[in-house]
């Protein structure tokens, strides 16, 4: 992929750096003729730092104490299963394990989104009944990569991979479906600009998890969120054209979110949401999980001179999740 293919937001790509100013100190010092920086592509020469008036990593806020978890929480998590798991090459590059999962609460085909190799869910990884390694490996449960010709899920001759001790805890969005932002490019929410700047940061570290609740339109589906469109066309803001259409302002749960995160064996993460009150409603009622940091995605537009969703839409649905604390 060429660099003008990434968003705006990513460091410039330099052209590479000259040594012209110390040409004749580094002939004296070094003995050697072989100039390493001209011998070497303009690919793999480090670019400079992005300016700091352009911060490309957001300052994460760690998380003390956290807030007490609202009464709507429920008691018991719901029940979930990995039911298949599969490898999708990114165009940015990047590996991504697509992860599918059932659960006992509705009939939504919620998923998680993996960034590297590390992470394993434990349902998938089960032994099922009667099932043959050919089985196992077209659910996804094998290790390391699947190539043709291989026979056991097991193990991976090819690519025996070390089992490194992890230090941080890892990096997670909760991150609930918005067709109209993601697929249909509209400018009236960031919920597109969200989720590619999770995965930029996630494809960084080379580890995350994405967890993407099919729970459209802050939970009241496409068409009624279409109807709201209208209505914020008529004049009402966001939770308002929800609240005339019936609806709570938000209807979203994450407790599906936190069973698929215990699923993959998080006890400990960081959350990447502009929202202190996700963290309670992520932990748990029983705290299952801890929030060790929250990590604030400032939207693009308001952080940079360019690039990033502007429309007066979006404006006004930034303010009314600033307000509301939605985000
Ligand atoms: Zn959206």
């Amino acid at each position: 992929m060429s660099s003008s293919e990434f968003p705006s937001f990513l460091s410039p790509r330099l052209s590479p750096q000259t040594d012209s100013d110390n040409a004749d100190d580094a002939s004296v010092l070094k003995p050697s003729p072989i100039n390493l920086d001209r011998s070497l592509p303009p690919t793999i020469i480090s670019p400079s730092f992005t300016p700091d008036t352009v911060p490309s990593t957001p300052v994460p806020i760690p998380v003390i104490s956290t807030p007490q978890p609202s009464d709507g929480l429920p008691d018991i998590l719901p029940e979930v299963e990995c039911v298949v798991r599969a490898r999708i090459p990114t165009t940015s590059g990047t590996e991504i394990f697509l992860h599918l999962y059932k659960n006992n609460m509705d009939d939504k085909e919620h998923l998680a989104i993996v960034f590297g190799n590390k992470i394993r869910s434990k349902s998938l990884d089960r032994t099922r009944e009667g099932e043959t390694e050919m089985d196992r490996m077209i659910r996804g449960a094998y290790v390391g990569r699947l190539y043709p010709g291989r026979q056991t899920s097991r193990e991976d001759q090819t690519n025996a991979e070390e089992d490194t001790a992890k230090d941080t805890a890892t990096l997670v969005r909760i991150h609930s479906e918005c067709y109209t932002g993601e697929t249909a490019w509209s400018a009236r929410c960031d919920c597109g600009e969200q989720l590619d700047e999770a995965a930029r940061l996630m494809s960084k570290e080379n580890e995350g998890i994405v967890v993407y609740l099919r729970q459209e339109g802050r939970g009241i589906g496409l068409g009624e969120k279409l109807k709201a469109y209208n209505l914020q066309d008529l004049g009402a803001d966001t939770v308002t054209a929800n609240i005339l259409l019936r609806h709570p302002a938000d209807a979203r749960s994450y407790s599906l979110a936190t069973a698929i995160l215990l699923d993959l064996d998080q006890t400990e993460i960081r959350l990447l949401t502009n929202n202190p009150d996700k963290i309670a409603a992520v932990e748990g009622k029983h705290r299952e999980i801890k929030v060790r940091e929250r990590v604030p995605m400032v939207p693009i537009a308001w952080r940079m001179n360019s690039g990033g969703i502007r429309s007066k839409e979006v404006e006004g649905y930034l303010k009314t999740k600033v307000r509301t604390a939605c985000l």
